[in-house]
């Protein structure tokens, strides 16, 4: 399958971001900007921005996603929120595994995995992210590392259920530094998390899973990234934050 076959995805993550009336205004100034975009556009909000989101959203082109979600349905977990409450509210997407909830909120691989289970069975599509630090980058590690990230993540979830998973790679060297992946870097790891999904699913899901790049992801940069074989769409963070950045990926994502 050629990546011309595959969705081109471009989701904001607005991490600790935005009151739900500056959610308003960001939203408002988003839509008309990408109204026309030839790529599907998620912004994945903090929980309390999901219900002014998903309101404006509400027949637009633009998708909404949470940040995070629990693995258990319900229960004695002061602070989380479950996959089945955002299923209730029709939130279409979740993003897992974020290098931010793995770096402070001890998220491990494991976890990450009984969160996407969570959500799989809640009916949400999953963006879950993988990526080295820069350390396990200079040792050399970085192509074992994000295939074992990957497959533990993906331990338990079917050929089918792969249709609502999107991979997110993510250097965490990159993530909010202003250092950005070269696009040959960025497509070699996206090529290794390909061939470790051929290596669990075959072909024919490995060539239709969407592999996204996230770390510093720009106006400036995002067309070379964007133009690599297997890098088919951007996980962005701050530029998510201003209308007109988050635009201009999404155009980039568009004639990509
Ligand atoms: C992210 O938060 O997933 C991210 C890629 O952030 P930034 O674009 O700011 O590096």
């Amino acid at each position: 399958m050629k990546k011309s076959c595959r969705r081109a995805i471009i989701a904001g993550n607005w991490k600790m971001n935005k009151t739900p009336k500056e959610a308003e205004e960001l939203i408002r100034g988003i839509l008309p900007l990408v109204k026309d975009a030839d790529c599907e556009v998620i912004c994945c909000v903090p929980y309390v921005d999901l219900p002014v989101a998903l309101q404006l959203t509400n027949g637009s082109n633009v998708k909404v996603g949470s940040e995070n979600c629990h693995w258990e349905k319900s229960g004695a977990y002061t602070g989380e929120i479950s996959a089945d409450m955002l299923a209730s509210m029709e939130v279409p997407y979740v993003i897992i595994g974020h290098s931010e909830r793995r770096t402070y909120f001890g998220e491990t691989d494991v976890t990450v995995n009984k969160r996407i289970r969570a959500a799989l069975d809640a009916g949400l599509s999953v963006i879950v992210c993988v990526g080295e630090s820069l350390e396990q980058r200079e040792q050399g590690i970085t192509s074992e590392l994000v295939s074992m990230q990957t497959k533990i993540a993906l331990n338990g979830v079917s050929e089918e259920e792969m249709k609502r998973m999107i991979i997110a790679y993510e250097p965490l060297w990159a993530i909010g530094t202003g250092k950005t992946a070269t696009s040959e870097q960025a497509n070699e790891v996206c090529s290794v998390i390909r061939n470790t999904l051929k290596s669990l699913y075959g072909e024919k899901v490995s060539e239709g899973t969407t592999i996204q790049y996230g770390g510093s992801m720009k106006a400036k940069n995002a067309a070379e990234l964007l133009a690599q074989p297997d890098v088919d769409g951007g996980l962005i963070g701050g530029a998510s934050l201003k209308p007109d950045d988050f635009a201009a990926i999404v155009d980039a994502a568009s004639k990509g």
